[in-house]
């Protein structure tokens, strides 16, 4: 397979190293061809320790943000994910192999279109993307087991927790326009318990609930 000893390597010393302990968060990195979503560049920086462009001036997480993120929600394999800030697509993937259904939103219709493709190229079947304002939620299909935001808010916003069922986890980088802090926040009956992980760098969360403009 493309790219293996890439993706064990990057397993080994960016996640392993750094504590990340979920069996099949790591079997999930192991397979899925990160390259895959990162088109126009060269394919071997996709297993990089660090983030890289995506188009519309937004960037895929590094292979280590969206492991930890991913371990926060602590996702069995029958859950109902939200993504807010589909982006490349691989995020969404990540979360396809380890959940039941996912549901990711994103504001521009070019990186939908891309990462649409580049799911439907691997085979999955169990992720839905729309074009829309992710602040808002996915009212549809809601409630969510879990959910995760990809992109930095001001406050979390109302409509996420409304649309996460009880004992769910929504994981979301809270804080400034340039730096946040990785907050895990657990809906127990009408208590919010956050804990907050680590700092981190995301890209602003645009909508109603989040930052009026980029
Ligand atoms: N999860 C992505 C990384 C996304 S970067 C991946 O795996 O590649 C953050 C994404 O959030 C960007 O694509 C940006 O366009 C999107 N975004 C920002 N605000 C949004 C909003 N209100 N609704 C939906 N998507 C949003």
């Amino acid at each position: 397979m493309a790219y293996e000893t890439e993706r064990n390597e990057m397993v080994a010393q960016q996640l392993m190293s750094r504590g990340i302990g979920d069996k099949r968060v790591l079997e999930t990195f192991r397979d899925l061809p990160r390259h895959e979503f990162i088109s126009g560049q060269t394919s071997s920086g996709a297993y990089a320790d660090h983030p890289l462009s995506i188009g519309e001036g937004q960037t895929i997480s590094q292979p280590y943000m969206v492991a930890l993120m991913t371990e926060c929600l602590r996702l069995e394999g029958n859950e109902k994910v939200l993504e807010i800030g589909t982006g490349s697509g691989y995020q969404a993937a990540v979360l396809g192999c380890l959940a039941a259904e996912v549901y990711s939103v994103e504001r521009f219709q070019s990186l939908a279109d891309k990462a649409q493709q580049v799911l439907d190229k691997i085979g999955f079947k169990n992720i839905k993307i729309k074009v829309g304002d992710g602040t808002l939620g996915w009212q549809e299909f809601a409630p969510y087991d879990a959910i995760v935001v990809t992109a930095g808010a001001p406050h979390t916003p109302v409509s996420l927790i409304k649309q996460l069922k009880n004992n769910g986890r929504l994981a979301i980088p809270v804080g400034g326009s340039l730096n946040q802090v990785l907050t895990v926040i657990e809906k127990k009956g009408k208590k919010l318990l956050p804990t907050e992980i680590c700092g981190c760098v995301f890209v602003p969360l645009v909508g109603e609930e989040g930052w009026q403009k980029d």
